[in-house]
């Protein structure tokens, strides 16, 4: 065909072609290793003369159409798929970052991918600079000679800053930088960072991409010779992506387009629907007018995502008695699922740092963070009251 398809289109159409069975869903490789007719073809599959799969650690027909997946659906010339998000943030920087070079970082970005960069990169002799997310004018005056790279998440998880990704992209582009995005929480539904000049985008496929909360998995999608360092890092230093998660992982996006849809109707109804209620200080969700960059969210997102956080009038306290309180919301570390789910990042993710600290970084004492479900709307959100009038 010679029209051109939309990535809706593709997410649900691109696959390994049919085996001699013709199975109409893609089967799953279960294999380390592929076998060679001869010696000739096993010596110009190791001297790269061809695409053959040798070992999966290197190649795997399951990875690939799920990294192909993602490349596609991020306008990318290219993409790897790893075995969980951090795999894919770790495996960026150590694949594109040496001794001596400087990231330039926003501050508000996923506590792993701040342990890495704080305890690791700079163990590494890899410099940083943090910067605040929602002010991106100071960002330029921290670039040094040996910036390499500028990384940044949007929305970020879990106070849902936004950055500006066009400003972000005319400054790499004018310094020179590699950009690297985390799209964890818009996924490529809601924005492409590519379309802002970003050269990486990373992705932590655990949540909305498997949507289901069933595996772990990791992508990045960019430009060609960038993935493929990161591909020749991870070949070699192995944080693969199993080929049953994979194949789990390719299946979810078939059906991702419609999922992020509804996960953000759901979403919009529960932030409009509590934004005003008594034991609710503030609530913020990206397609409210009310949020304080709600002309940036519309700037660059086609929709405001599954993520609404608030802060409950009476702190620590009511943050855990709203927790209890909950029937149906799952209390889970996770985010992106099917179901709905609710964490109070004060008493669990953050707990071991000091008020002080907590504050530094944007969690308020009764900051709550929900992930809105595709259960109906309206259950939701009356669970949500329930326990509102417990805390
Ligand atoms: C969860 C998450 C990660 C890490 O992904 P894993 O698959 O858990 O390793 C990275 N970035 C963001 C924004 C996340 O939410």
């Amino acid at each position: 065909m010679t029209k051109q398809l939309h990535p809706q289109t593709l997410a649900v159409r691109s696959q390994m072609p049919h085996t001699y069975q013709m199975e109409h869903s893609t089967p799953l490789y279960l294999t380390s290793s592929f076998v060679f007719e001869t010696a000739e073809n096993m010596r110009a599959a190791f001297a790269d003369e061809n695409d053959d799969n040798i070992y999966s650690r290197y190649s795997n027909p399951s990875v690939d159409e799920f990294a192909n997946k993602v490349a596609i659906l991020e306008k990318a010339e290219a993409g790897f798929a790893v075995a969980s998000g951090m795999a894919a943030v770790f495996s960026t920087f150590m694949a594109l970052m040496k001794t001596g070079d400087h990231l330039l970082c926003c501050r508000s970005i996923f506590g792993g991918t701040v342990t890495v960069v704080t305890k690791f990169l700079d163990k590494f002799g890899i410099e940083y600079t943090f910067v605040p997310a929602d002010d991106t004018s100071v960002w330029e005056k921290e670039i040094k000679p040996n910036t390499k790279m500028v990384y940044l998440e949007t929305p970020t998880n879990p106070q849902l800053e936004l950055v500006d990704l066009g400003e972000v992209g005319k400054l790499a582009k004018k310094r020179n930088l590699i950009y690297a995005v985390d799209n964890c929480f818009a996924t490529p539904v809601l924005q492409n960072p590519i379309d802002f000049g970003a050269d990486l985008v990373i992705h932590s496929a655990t949540k909305w991409m498997d949507g289901q909360g069933r595996v772990l998995g990791g992508a990045v999608a960019g430009k060609k010779e960038l993935i493929h360092e990161i591909y020749l890092f991870c070949r070699n230093s192995g944080p693969t992506l199993s080929a049953f998660n994979a194949w789990v992982l390719s299946k979810s996006l078939e059906t991702l387009d419609v999922r992020i849809w509804r996960h953000c109707e759901n979403a919009l109804k529960v932030a409009e629907e509590l934004e005003k209620h008594p034991k609710i200080k503030w609530l913020k969700y990206p397609f409210l007018p009310s949020h304080p960059q709600y002309a940036i969210a519309k700037k660059q997102m086609k929709g405001g995502g599954g993520i609404v956080c608030f802060e409950l009038e009476g702190g620590v306290e009511a943050g855990r008695k709203f927790m209890d309180a909950l029937e149906i919301l799952s209390l889970t570390p996770n985010l992106g699922d099917s179901r709905s789910i609710a964490s109070h990042p004060a008493s669990t993710t953050h707990s071991k740092l000091s008020e002080k600290e907590r504050l530094a970084v944007g969690i308020t004492p009764g900051l709550i963070r929900v992930s809105v479900g595709l259960e109906y709307a309206g259950d939701v959100i009356d669970d949500i009251k329930q326990a509102l009038d417990k805390s």
